[in-house]
């Protein structure tokens, strides 16, 4: 009797096991295949600047068109990318994409670039940076990496040490999802970050909930105690908006200001030389 219940217990496990490994297999080679055959798309999502009412830097955002499974979004094939060793080669591309659009359309905006914090463990990040913008010709002031962090920074004094060496040049270093991640008080006091930005799962309640808005005011204050720049994002209301300036914020990014769209898009935005978050359809 235990054997037949093993045995149909096997026959509901096994194969789903099996397939698993095989389909993530699968989407391993398909993903090393898309970024050589540079399938990877870059989305570019505008970061309003509250100090010059203009936008001021743009965030380049992946996409995986894939052929069988549709518009792959980052989280469906980042952690894949992260376990099997692909995030180099796909930030190396997106980098270089996001460096070379920035140098031929942002005019003198900067472009924010998402890199994980997995890729501080081994060495090459400051020369991988440094080949990007030899390449490309991208000023090092218009570069921003947001770091954000599936696993936590290790090694404080060797990040710190890779942080001040591509600071010196000009490279800003923002700490993503900040209150979310792994990412703590201890953190702000051991790395020389430049800003953070507060995750939107606390941004978005703040229409709603009075200690939402008690915890933003209070992380908002513990950045500036850190002298930190404090970007907002997940800014989906013209309510959020208000709120996010008066409490002195320096960026807001979100729906409400702009969704993530292609290139293309992107331009028309541009072009448009929008300065008001408010009336993004009126040209100057
Ligand atoms: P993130 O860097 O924190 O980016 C913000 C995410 O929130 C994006 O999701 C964006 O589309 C979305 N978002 C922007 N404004 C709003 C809003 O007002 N409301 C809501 N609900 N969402 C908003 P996306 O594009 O799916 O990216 C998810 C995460 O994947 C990113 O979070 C980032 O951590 C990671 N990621 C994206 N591109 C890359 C990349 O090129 N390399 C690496 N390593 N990670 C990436
Ligand atoms: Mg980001
Ligand atoms: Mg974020
Ligand atoms: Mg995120």
């Amino acid at each position: 009797q235990a054997k037949h219940d093993g045995r149909n217990c096997w026959r509901l496990y096994h194969p789903s096991m099996k397939e698993q490994i095989v389909q993530r297999r699968e989407l391993e080679n398909e993903l090393r295949d898309a970024i050589h055959a540079n399938q990877l798309q870059l989305v570019y999502q505008p970061r309003y600047d509250v100090h010059s009412g203009k936008v001021a830097t743009i965030e380049a955002l992946i996409r995986w068109p894939h052929p069988r499974l549709g518009l792959l979004m980052p989280d469906q094939f980042i952690p894949l990318a992260e376990d099997t060793g692909l995030i180099f080669q796909l930030s190396d591309w997106v980098l270089a994409t996001a460096s070379q659009d920035a140098v031929e359309h942002f005019g003198t905006l900067s472009v924010a670039v998402n890199i994980s914090a997995i890729e501080f463990r081994v060495s090459g990040f400051v020369s991988r940076i440094h080949h990007v913008l030899a390449t490309s010709g991208l000023s090092p002031s218009r570069l921003e990496i947001e770091i954000s962090e599936n696993t936590a920074l290790s090694d404080p004094d060797r990040v710190t040490e890779i942080i001040l060496s591509l600071k010196s040049i000009g490279v800003r270093f923002l700490i993503d999802d900040f209150g979310a991640g792994y990412a703590s008080l201890s953190y702000l006091h051991a790395f020389p970050f430049d800003g953070i930005k507060l995750d939107k799962s606390f941004v978005i309640p703040t229409d709603t909930s009075e200690s939402a808005r008690r915890v933003v005011e209070n992380i908002v204050g513990l950045g500036k105690a850190f002298s930190l720049h404090i970007t907002a994002e997940g800014v989906e209301t013209e309510e959020q908006l208000t709120y996010f300036e008066s409490l002195d914020c320096d960026a807001l990014q979100g729906y409400f200001i702009g969704r993530p769209v292609p290139l293309g898009e992107l331009k028309q935005h541009l072009s448009m030389q929008t300065t008001s978050p408010t009336c993004p359809e009126q040209a100057d």
